[in-house]
């Protein structure tokens, strides 16, 4: 694959920002070359631009070398920078499922791409040979989730590389839940498909959502693109600090995980029990998508007794459909509690 045709030509010939601590980097006594304040150490400093630190670390985990790791203020940044870098506004479109996660289209309206839709099946299913044909001699990206939201559910991996490999454009594969799906992640095999950016992100098995770090994987020539464009210090000093620590006992990581599973089942257990429950769909993210009688207004209810659910009921294909994110065992026994005394 030929990333140079792919780019936007503007993209292709930008002179990228140069900034004081990308052109000296080693060490040294004395910095007086990025007009900081010499006070308050170590905030004064400017983060290091490429997070060499940290994707040392995120390296070692995941076995992917440092350059096939973007890192980003969540995973936004990277949606936002692939249409930034392979989308012409007004000309070029993408590709997503349907129903998927909703932060692809606001992306594409910001960036004035079109968005083509196609729906997966009844039983939330990808037709690859569907979405295939759905390509023109404009569309840029593929957008895939899986598991995906809100669904909940995976795609096969034979589906999914059929399109890795069928596809002259570039493939987004989000695996913002995968760690709550385990086996089932595609980035051990990165490496077999040029076209291919896996999304994963700190934000939900990490429990770090508020320090805003996500991660892209992809080949170094994509890459070195997306640093080409992004801001020059993306990722705050605390951010990185913060990963680092968290990262050096993810043993915690992998009990909330055991624990959040665990409790995944017992909610699909408890609930399947209410006579209002229509269908609980397969879920291997750590949220369930639970078809209901009436579920606006059991929406509606829980919201009154303080509990806050998604209501995805006029999401294409999700209709009557309440999206319940796995909590605590003590927030998911609120939930069934307050739902026992609806009955
Ligand atoms: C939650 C979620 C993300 C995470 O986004 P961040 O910006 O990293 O917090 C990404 N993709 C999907 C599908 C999600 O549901």
């Amino acid at each position: 694959m030929n990333i140079d045709k792919l780019l936007r030509s503007n993209i292709k010939s930008l002179k990228p920002y140069s900034s004081a601590r990308s052109e000296f980097s080693g060490a040294a006594a004395v910095f007086l070359d990025a007009n900081e304040n010499p006070f308050n150490e170590p905030y004064n400093r400017y983060p290091d631009p490429l997070q060499i630190k940290l994707k040392e670390k995120i390296s070692l985990l995941k076995n992917v070398p440092s350059n096939r790791i973007f890192l980003g203020n969540g995973s936004d940044e990277p949606i936002d920078l692939l249409f930034r870098a392979f989308c012409e506004p007004g000309t070029d479109n993408v590709i997503s499922i349907d129903p998927t996660y909703g932060m692809y289209q606001v992306a594409a309206d910001i960036n004035h791409v079109k968005v083509k839709k196609v729906s997966l099946s009844e039983d939330y299913q990808l037709d690859a040979q569907k979405l295939l044909s759905s390509v023109d001699e404009n569309t840029k990206l593929i957008f895939l989730c899986s598991p995906n939201n809100p669904t909940g559910n995976s795609f096969e991996q034979e589906d999914m590389l059929e399109i890795f490999q069928n596809f002259e454009g570039i493939v987004v594969l989000d695996e913002a839940y995968i760690d709550f799906a385990p086996g089932k992640s595609l980035l051990p095999r990165i490496n077999e498909f040029p076209n291919l950016v896996i999304l994963q992100t700190f934000s939900k098995a990490w429990g770090m959502a508020g320090i805003r770090l996500g991660m892209a994987f992809a080949a170094p020539e994509i890459v070195a693109v997306l640093n080409k464009i992004k801001y020059p210090y993306n990722l705050n000093i605390l951010t990185q600090q913060k990963a680092i620590e968290l990262m050096e006992n993810h043993n915690r990581v992998e009990e909330w995980v055991k624990l959040l599973c665990d409790e995944r089942e017992k909610m699909i257990e408890k609930l399947s029990g209410f006579p209002f429950v229509q269908k609980i769909f397969p879920t291997d993210a750590n949220f369930v998508l639970v078809k209901m009688h009436d579920a606006h207004g059991i929406y509606k209810y829980l919201k009154e007794r303080g509990i806050i659910v998604r209501d995805r009921s006029k999401i294409h294909l999700c209709e009557e459909s309440l999206r319940i994110t796995i909590g605590s065992p003590a927030e998911n026994k609120q939930l069934i509690i307050a739902l026992k005394e609806l009955l």
